[in-house]
């Protein structure tokens, strides 16, 4: 989603709430979310079963921050596929955050998304969350969950395809809506026809190279995915069932494909901070200090 959907989008809210063609839809956020808990080893799962339904539901806050007029956009897309980026696999723009403000300037870096350092970031809070828990932060708990699901929808979004290029809403070849159809509407189709088999998950150590690297096979199914888009819609001039059916029949494997590996990215990143925090024990609630009276010095 970008800025030049934003005032659509309002509009769809306003018209079709709570309906939403932000990012992967809210339901395949939720839905990637509440598998991806089910993949975390023993000793998280006990935290992360407990706070499930709040993961579940602020995976989507970032969003959210978009919607309430914060400067969020750039934080969810690279625009693979602009000039200036040069040609696959976009070497043109530096991985080191620092080098490609020098580059490009940061006006030109955010107009063309900033996702792989903002999942750092985000990745960062997440560990330092972790941290917590050894330090007896009483943030400790409310910290992993609100960073656990901001990281892990970053990297989300990573694995939708319209998220890696500047085709995003199929405005460059005709197919304008493309990028709701895909991850709004097929996902809420076809959801009970869905055979999603994420794999092991590998602890996530670089976030902002496994959210490059995201960006780029993302990147290689954006074709696929447009030109199933066309044929499916051939003669017609109506997204309607037949439409839906035909389009689903030719992405199906990649939808599939990517919210499996949504999954499996979304654990592999929880553990990963996990790890590099020390891999603290996690608890529910923290024990509550004992306030001592704080007196002034007298000199
Ligand atoms: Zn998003």
């Amino acid at each position: 989603m970008r800025k030049t959907l934003i005032a659509l989008t309002a509009c769809a809210l306003i018209v079709i709430a709570p309906s939403s063609a932000l990012a992967w839809g809210i339901a395949a956020h939720r839905y990637i979310m509440a598998r991806a808990i089910d993949l975390l080893p023993a000793e998280l799962k006990p935290f992360f079963e407990h706070y499930r339904g709040e993961l579940v539901l602020r995976v989507v806050d970032p969003d959210m921050w978009r919607n309430a007029g914060w400067d969020e956009d750039p934080n969810h897309f690279v625009d693979f596929g602009v000039p200036e980026l040069g040609p696959y696999p976009f070497t043109a723009l530096p991985r080191e955050y620092g080098s490609a403000i020098e580059k490009f300037g940061m006006a030109t870096l955010r107009r063309n998304g900033v996702l792989p350092w903002r999942e750092a970031e985000e990745f960062g809070n997440l560990r330092r969350a972790f941290e917590g828990f050894a330090k007896n932060s009483a943030f400790a708990p409310a910290d992993t969950v609100l960073f656990a699901a901001a990281a892990a929808h970053y990297l989300q979004d990573a694995h939708q395809p319209l998220h890696a290029t500047n085709n995003y809403d199929g405005q460059l070849t005709q197919q304008n809506g493309v990028h709701a159809r895909f991850e709004t509407a097929l996902f809420e189709r076809f959801e009970a026809k869905l055979t999603v088999n994420p794999g092991p998950l590998a602890p996530i150590r670089n976030p902002r190279d496994v959210a490059f690297d995201t960006l780029l096979a993302s990147h290689q199914l954006v074709d696929p995915l447009l030109k199933a888009d066309k044929e499916a819609i051939a003669g017609k001039d109506t997204y309607d069932d037949e439409y839906f059916e035909k389009f689903f029949a030719k992405v199906r494997s990649i939808l599939e494909k990517r919210l499996a590996d949504s999954m499996t990215a979304t654990a592999s990143l929880i553990v990963g901070a996990w790890e590099q925090a020390g891999k603290p024990p996690l608890k529910i609630e923290m024990p509550r200090a004992v306030e001592k009276v704080r007196t002034p010095k007298s000199d």
